[in-house]
């Protein structure tokens, strides 16, 4: 393993059967020589439950850095109860099944409230997330937070809303995620983007390294290739470097265009 293990999203690898698509994630990790996976354990887009993977033991006995994705639908922060209570549902089951593949970590997005809410409910709902979960022996993977680009009231979107998000969860061992085209489209600084954050979590524990296709504080969250989009290359590999932690990419393009920013990136860290 590599000082920066270097992973690469590669979606859930199953067919609509559950069956491993082409190989599976393991597969794709060979194709790009990567160093870790980052899968999605059911519909991104979806409410279903994760089912147990054919792939389980192998994730497991890989060695690679295996994370999870957790569907976008889920807000635990929200007010609205329809979404909030099966967000915390599905969150637990999640992690579970996160477990069982080995994952280093559940990585969730930030959440929102709604724009007539104080933003102060969400935060205490997301609490209460973690609250709940240690009165019942935690989460059995770290639950990680991720920034996110845009939206009114997002609970990890500006960095004062950061720290008061981190205010209500960091005690109860909360991870981090840095999405740098999401910190890009919020408007922070790449340049001290690493201590900023870590002033206020304590911690990163995950670097998802993406360009952007858009400018600065656009609040737009259209990922780029590492060496083909508005943040200048050598500023994503110092955030990879400083962060000193795995890195996950989320760039568009096929396994050789993965291949070959995995290359890019570990000749440069
Ligand atoms: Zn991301």
């Amino acid at each position: 393993m590599h000082a920066h293990p270097i992973g690469v999203h590669v979606g859930a690898g199953l067919t609509d059967d559950g069956a491993l698509d082409a190989g599976g994630p393991l597969a794709r990790a060979a194709e790009m020589d990567a160093d870790g996976v980052q899968v999605f354990l059911a519909d991104p887009q979806g409410w279903k439950a994760p089912k147990p993977r054919p792939d389980a033991d192998d994730l497991r006995a890989s060695g690679l850095a295996v994370v999870v994705h957790a569907p976008y639908v889920l807000n635990v922060a929200t007010t609205n109860n329809r979404i909030r209570i099966p967000s915390r549902k599905l969150l637990g089951k999640h992690a579970e099944a996160a477990a069982a593949v080995g994952a280093r970590g559940l990585v969730v997005h930030g959440g929102h409230v709604l724009t007539a809410d104080d933003p102060a409910v969400g935060v205490d709902n997301w609490r209460k997330t973690f609250a709940r979960q240690a009165d019942d022996g935690g989460f059995p993977v770290p639950v990680l937070i991720e920034n996110t680009a845009g939206g009114g009231n997002a609970m990890a979107r500006d960095l004062d809303a950061l720290a008061r998000l981190w205010d209500g969860v960091g005690e109860f061992g909360a991870g981090f995620v840095l999405d740098t085209c999401h910190a890009w489209a919020a408007g922070w600084d790449l340049t001290t983007v690493v201590a900023d954050v870590r002033a206020i979590t304590g911690r990163i524990d995950l670097v998802h390294l993406n360009n952007s296709r858009d400018p600065a504080g656009s609040s737009r969250d259209r990922h780029a290739p590492l060496a083909a989009g508005e943040i200048p290359t050598e500023l994503l590999v110092e955030v990879a470097r400083t962060a000193g932690c795995p890195v996950v990419l989320e760039t568009p393009g096929d396994a050789a265009d993965h291949a070959a920013e995995i290359a890019l990136l570990r000749a440069a860290l």
